[in-house]
């Protein structure tokens, strides 16, 4: 691919494919890939192990002045360090990730990790993942997806990689889980979780995750040719004026 600067942001509820989807795209590419779900959850994590509330926004702003946070590539999932502990397969249960999204309701850590985010992917070349990555990390991003399923066949697939993890798993709890945090984070006033006005929208309730992802690298190439064609364009354009 092209520039130097390519962002591919891919959005969507929990259970939508995208973190398996978001890692296998970058993987072919060669691309890094930002999992900004991983952030928030670590936020959560930090903010119940020092007792603040969820709500408390100056101790939260205190805990992100603070926070030392590494994110690393790791076999499946992102390897996720705080203050020198391995944390990620601590914030992946269920509960963290109801955690992470009432932490992330909050002004104070949306701003903070957006900027995080920011830095981590301004030199492009990279897949970012989350709710928001489309519309407000980064809304001049190249390429933007943004996946969505079936509540059910949601619930069905956390369960299943809950259990893949070791981590107990409820069909209905899940979905019941899944349900309220979608509507947390599609109803919360800032950054909600919705589709930017220029993303490609994907059900995969019954597709395959590599006919997903093959259909996803074909739009990325497609449009890269076509932003080929209109610099060249362009150019000839300057040549024969
Ligand atoms: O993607 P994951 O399930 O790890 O995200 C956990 C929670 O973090 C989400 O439910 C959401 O509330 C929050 N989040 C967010 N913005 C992002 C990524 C995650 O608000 N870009």
């Amino acid at each position: 691919m092209g520039p130097e600067n390519a962002i591919i942001t891919i959005d969507g509820p929990s259970g939508s494919g995208k973190s398996t989807i978001s890692r296998l795209v970058a993987a072919r590419l060669g691309f890094t890939y930002l999992d900004t779900g991983a952030m928030y959850r670590a936020v959560g994590y930090q903010a119940r192990k020092l007792g603040i509330s969820f709500e408390d926004s100056k101790s939260l702003a205190e805990l992100l002045e603070n926070i030392n946070l590494v994110l690393a590539p790791g076999d499946g999932d992102t390897r996720v360090i705080l203050d020198g502990e391995d944390i990620s397969l601590a914030i992946r249960t269920a509960e963290m990730g109801l955690i992470a999204s009432q932490v992330s309701a909050q002004p104070v850590v949306r701003q903070k990790l957006t900027e995080m985010q920011r830095r981590m992917g301004e030199k492009g070349r990279v897949v970012v993942e989350g709710r928001d990555t489309g519309t407000v990390v980064f809304p001049s991003a190249r390429h933007k997806f943004f996946l969505d399923a079936e509540p059910e066949e949601r619930a069905r697939r956390r369960c299943q990689q809950l259990r893949e993890k070791g981590l107990a798993a409820d069909e209905n709890d899940v979905l019941a889980q899944i349900i309220k945090r979608d509507q947390d984070d599609s109803g919360r006033s800032l950054a909600p979780l919705r589709p930017a006005d220029d993303a490609i929208i994907i059900d995969t309730s019954s597709l395959g995750i590599n006919d997903v992802v093959l259909f996803m690298l074909e739009q990325v190439e497609k449009s890269e040719e076509k932003v080929q064609y209109e610099s060249r364009d362009e150019r000839i354009g300057k040549m024969i004026s």
